[in-house]
Parts: C-alpha cells; sequence; structure tokens
C-alpha cells in the first residue's frame, strides 16, 4: 500500500459512527510509537505535523518515513499538514509525499479565507490531496499561533455551509468549544451547534483541541458529525513524563534505547486509547 487519501477513510468511519484519531508527532519515536499501535489496532490513522514540527522533524525525512510505513503496515495512512498558513509550504509539503493538508486562514477576514482555501483546493486536488479548512477560531496556542479567549469564536453554521461550497474543501474543523493545549477547567462543548453546523454541511468534521475532553464529550461529538479527532497534548505530556522518569530513577542514564523507549511505550498506550474511543480499531478490515 502506498499513501491513501483519508477522505475515503474518515467517511468510512463516519459511516460506522466512529472517527480517525489523527495525531500530532515530532520526530521518530512519535511516528513509529502512533503507526506500530494503529497497525496493532487495525486502524485507519492520520499522521500529521505543525509547520515547526516539521521543520524540527525535515519534511522529506517525515514523507519517506510515511511512505515506508505505508508499505510495512496494512493498514491505511495519511499523512498531513497541519495549521498550515502559507501556500508556498504547502505545495512544498505535498512535493515531500504528504497527502493531506490543512489550509488554516482562519485569522483572514471571510473572503480572503475563502481565497487563499480555493487556491489550495486547486492544487491539491489536482494531486489527488485532501485539503482540510477551518471556519471560527479555534482558542488556545497551537504551534506559534495563540488565539486568546476573547478572540476565539465558534463557527457559525450558515456560513460554515456558504464556506464548503465556496471552497470545496473535503473535511471542515470546527470551532465548538475546544481548546489547543492544557484545559484549566473541564471544556464544554457547544452540541447543539456541532449538530446544526452537521444539518447544513455535508463533509465531514474535524475536532481541534481534541486533548484533555473528557471522554463521554467526544464519543456525543462523534454522534454529532466529527468523523476526525486531533491529539497533540496527550501525546507530548506522557512522552515527556516518561523521560522525566526515566532520569529520576537513573540521573547517569545515556541509552537512547532505554529514555526513548520508554517514551515510545508511553505514547503508544495513549494512542491505543484514543483509537479505541474513537471506535477506530478493526476498521482498517472493514474497508
Ligand atoms: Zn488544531
Amino acid at each position: 500500500m502506498s499513501l491513501k487519501n483519508p477522505v475515503s477513510f474518515i467517511e468510512a468511519a463516519r459511516s460506522n459512527g466512529a472517527a480517525i484519531a489523527s495525531f500530532n508527532i515530532h520526530d521518530l519515536e512519535m511516528f513509529a510509537a502512533v503507526v506500530e499501535t494503529a497497525a496493532e489496532e487495525r486502524a485507519p490513522v492520520i499522521i500529521q505535523q505543525t509547520p515547526t514540527a516539521q521543520v524540527h522533524a525535515g519534511a522529506e525525512y517525515i514523507g519517506a518515513m510515511a511512505e515506508a510505513a505505508s508499505k510495512m503496515y496494512d493498514i491505511p495512512i495519511a499523512l498531513h499538514c497541519d495549521h498550515f498558513t502559507d501556500y508556498d509550504r504547502i505545495v512544498r509539503s505535498i512535493e515531500c509525499g504528504y497527502n493531506s493538508v490543512m489550509i488554516d486562514a482562519s485569522k483572514l477576514p471571510y473572503d480572503e479565507n475563502v481565497a487563499l482555501v480555493r487556491r489550495v483546493v486547486e492544487h491539491a486536488h489536482a494531486r489527488g490531496v485532501a485539503v482540510e479548512g477551518e471556519l471560527g477560531r479555534i482558542g488556545g496556542t497551537e504551534d506559534t499561533m495563540t488565539v486568546d479567549e476573547r478572540s476565539a469564536t465558534f463557527t457559525d453554521p450558515e456560513e460554515a455551509a456558504a464556506f464548503v461550497a465556496a471552497t470545496g474543501i473535503d473535511t471542515l474543523a470546527v470551532a465548538i468549544g475546544t481548546a489547543h493545549g492544557e484545559y484549566k477547567g473541564e471544556p464544554d462543548l457547544d452540541f447543539e451547534r456541532l449538530s446544526a453546523i452537521r444539518e447544513r454541511v455535508s463533509v465531514p468534521l474535524v475536532l481541534h483541541g481534541a486533548s484533555g475532553v473528557p471522554d463521554w464529550q467526544i464519543r456525543e461529538a462523534l454522534k454529532r458529525g466529527v468523523a476526525k479527532i486531533n491529539i497533540a497534548t496527550e501525546l507530548k505530556i506522557p512522552m515527556a513524563n516518561a523521560i522525566k522518569a526515566c532520569f529520576a530513577a537513573d540521573p547517569s542514564e545515556s541509552d537512547p534505547r532505554k529514555y526513548m523507549g520508554a517514551a515510545k511505550k508511553a505514547v503508544k498506550e495513549v494512542v491505543r486509547a484514543k483509537i479505541r474511543l474513537c471506535g477506530a480499531n478493526g476498521l482498517a478490515d472493514k474497508l
């Protein structure tokens, strides 16, 4: 198998009442932890990177790793650009093998957002690459972008319908009360708004900032049309904690296989739990 356009398996997840978990990765260990676990769970999976994570790891390396993983494992795998804002970097990422891209033009005025997304869609679709757009602004900090509470705006259902029609995007990220990063209190998702968007928009919906959202709220979101869930923060914290615990136990440890091995194990546990929460385990055998 080579990398697979994720739209087909996101749609399949939706028709099975499930969602595809999409994991933000920074390096080889995280990458391997995600795909190995997805393969064990027979779950289609999306690996994604923010712009600075991509710079950190190298787009060529990650593109080649994803291509290799797609041949090693008999599950659908897609490689996605998360919150990219720059047209040229999207073009370059596609050249490196990324087969799904999010163009986040949500800070632009509506008409400019539509124009930029439309341009990305034309380039991407001509190459069989999927496009995710965002309408409304998701709060919190993702990569170098911070949206404070006052600037965060929820997705307007009517505008969402017009936006999808005008841009031709494949999936839509919605702002319904999730935030990037760690939550201070329990998030309170606006499910009525989600249902209203669902009624007006036919493409699958994407939930960002899903780390730290209680399981029951994720399940409810799935029932109301969310078919892709983004997980970033919940991988980073256990990974860092596992490494810290290694050095706390033995400050003289210098074998990367020990501390990175522990990190990988911690990441795998979270990946498995999220795949199961999304009901994506076993989905690769139903496609
Ligand atoms: Zn996001």
